[in-house]
């Protein structure tokens, strides 16, 4: 067979040749614009042309802190495109873990949205890297700052060359892009995407029995582009051609709800938290959904009560996909098999609700101690995973050995595999409630407390106890129509018939507001701080 490299410019290459009159659709701080995906290319060409003019060379990495939009996807192509490197920041970090980042990836330019300018301008003084600073604005005049030097993206491209080309000059096995996974404990840790993982994954992305992703889809990625490249998406829709939607800056449930409504957005993504919000704006208005063919949900587990919401209240097929920054991220996704379609409703449900199969290309295994669990539903191991889009180090970090050994990335999830190989999270490690020398997960917990039609959110953390070590304690935010309607025993009574006693939560505190993640998962770590001393006189 011939040794054709697979690289990021030829993803783009393709929509250039065969959808130039695909449409991405755009919202930034002025407003929504439209372009064709051979706009998108000239603008990218003369993007891919400026950064080399500006001193840009293979290998050097390429900062952004940016919202979803087409210049986010501009520079997702333009970087890797002459062989630099797309580096996608977390721009909800702390100050400090963002200065770690730019500085240990050694960002050479760093690409800003204008709203996230007193970010930057925060850090700037410990940046040691950073030659050039690239604002991206709708307006003609730059917003006065104290960054320099500074540079007007569109004046930059404006004076770029439409044809330029990509460099051919690229081993399949250089890096693309990286990413940093926001480290609970300690400093974040950097992920190298290769050209090859990148094109691979697109590819996972595209088989039927994952997200059939397609040139007949109009896609929108929810997910941050900082986070995990929007889980690939923008890469597998420009390749295969499919209509694109990127929702901005500080986007509401409604706006999300009026996207999908009018660009008839057939596929979007995002963590749970996001769904929640979309249900409850799908309870108060009036959208018409029906483009809608599959909301890919990841990063945290689905709950089972809100998978059931969107199908039967909304008919809105759900996709329960598992992944990490490590793992580019797809890595399990579930689907039914065939002969699994007659079986009794509530028995879909449950196999809907796991995080379920390997996705092609991929290997697997769960391990206690030294043995892989046995494939019946309740043995526990950590899950390994290797495959051509699963990293294989920390970028320049000796906290490489703790994840990858022996060929293997240990993913620091514990999980049982039914009879069938579906993989079912029973939780991250280190939020398993230890109690009296047994591990409870948090997640069945918070799934049967999300199963109730009081609760919007809910999450469950291990606290400690000074008899059983640990106890756990559920943190609820009620629906706004049964605030203070509701009490503790009522739930405790609601969830009891699915566990033993001893899994029940101790105590069931009421909140407004759960603490978030920067990408919007449930910040467990902050609850935990806070209760720490709960059951300790
Ligand atoms: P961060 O560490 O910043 O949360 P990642 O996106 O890399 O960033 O997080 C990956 C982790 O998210 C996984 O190791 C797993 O614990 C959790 N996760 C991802 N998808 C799911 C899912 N479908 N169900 C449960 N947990 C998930």
């Amino acid at each position: 067979m011939m040794q054709v490299p697979l690289t990021v410019g030829s993803l783009l290459e393709r929509a250039e040749k065969f959808f130039p009159k695909k449409e991405i659709v755009s919202r930034t701080l002025s407003g929504i614009s439209r372009f064709t995906y051979k706009e998108i290319g000239q603008r990218t060409r003369k993007l891919a042309c400026a950064l080399e003019r500006l001193g840009i060379q293979k290998g050097d990495r390429v900062g952004t802190l940016a919202w979803n939009h087409h210049r986010h996807l501009e520079i997702y192509f333009a970087a890797p495109g002459i062989g630099a490197v797309l580096h996608t920041i977390n721009l909800r970090l702390s100050p400090e873990h963002i200065s770690y980042i730019i500085n240990h990836a050694e960002d050479q330019v760093l690409f800003v949205d204008e709203d996230i300018l007193p970010l930057v301008e925060a850090v700037k003084d410990h940046l040691k890297t950073v030659k050039a600073f690239i604002i991206m604005t709708d307006k003609d005049k730059l917003p006065s700052t104290t960054l320099e030097p500074v540079y007007s993206y569109e004046r930059l491209i404006e004076a770029g060359d439409p044809t330029h080309s990509f460099i051919q000059d690229i081993d399949e096995n250089d890096p693309a892009g990286m990413c940093y996974t926001s480290a609970t404990t300690g400093n974040p840790k950097g992920v190298v995407y290769s050209h090859r993982g990148i094109v691979l994954h697109s590819f996972a992305l595209g088989l039927a029995d994952t997200t059939a992703l397609s040139e007949k889809d109009t896609s929108m990625a929810v997910v941050p582009m900082f986070h995990v490249n929007a889980w690939g998406l923008p890469f597998a829709a420009t390749w295969f051609g499919a209509k694109q939607v990127f929702p901005g800056p500080m986007f509401t449930p409604k706006l999300l709800a009026q996207f999908i409504q009018e660009e008839k957005v057939t596929v979007t993504a995002g963590v749970p938290t996001i769904w929640l919000g979309l249900l409850k704006e799908l309870e108060q208005g009036n959208y018409d959904t029906s483009s809608l063919r599959g909301v890919l949900c990841g990063g945290s587990a689905a709950p089972k009560a809100m998978i059931q919401a969107f199908e039967q209240k909304y008919n809105i097929p759900f996709l329960h996909a598992y992944g990490m920054t490590e793992t580019t991220p797809l890595a399990t996704i579930s689907t039914l098999k065939s002969y699994q379609k007659d079986l009794e409703q509530e028995e879909i449900l449950t196999i809907r609700s796991k995080q379920g199969l390997l996705v092609p290309g991929l290997d697997m295994k769960v391990i206690a101690g030294d043995n892989e669990v046995q494939w019946n539903g309740k043995e526990m191991g950590e899950l390994l995973i290797r495959g051509p889009w699963i990293a294989n180090e920390y970028y320049k970090d000796d906290r490489t050995s703790e994840a990858f050994k022996d060929g293997w990335l240990y993913t620091g999830d514990v999980a049982t595999v039914d009879e069938e190989g579906n993989i079912k999270l029973v939780d991250r490690t280190k939020d398993l409630v230890k109690s009296g020398g047994e591990w409870i997960s948090s997640v069945d917990l918070e799934n049967a407390l999300m199963a109730h039609e009081a609760v919007f959110e809910a999450t469950v953390v291990g606290v400690p106890h000074p008899r059983w070590q640990e106890r756990p304690v559920a943190c609820i935010v009620l629906k706004d129509a049964f605030k203070e309607k509701v009490n503790k025993q009522e739930l405790l009574d609601f969830i009891a018939p699915q566990f033993a006693k001893w899994w029940l939560p101790d105590e069931i505190i009421f909140m407004d507001d759960i603490p978030k993640t920067s990408v919007g998962k449930f910040l467990k770590r902050e609850l935990r701080s806070r209760l720490k001393d709960y059951f300790i006189e």
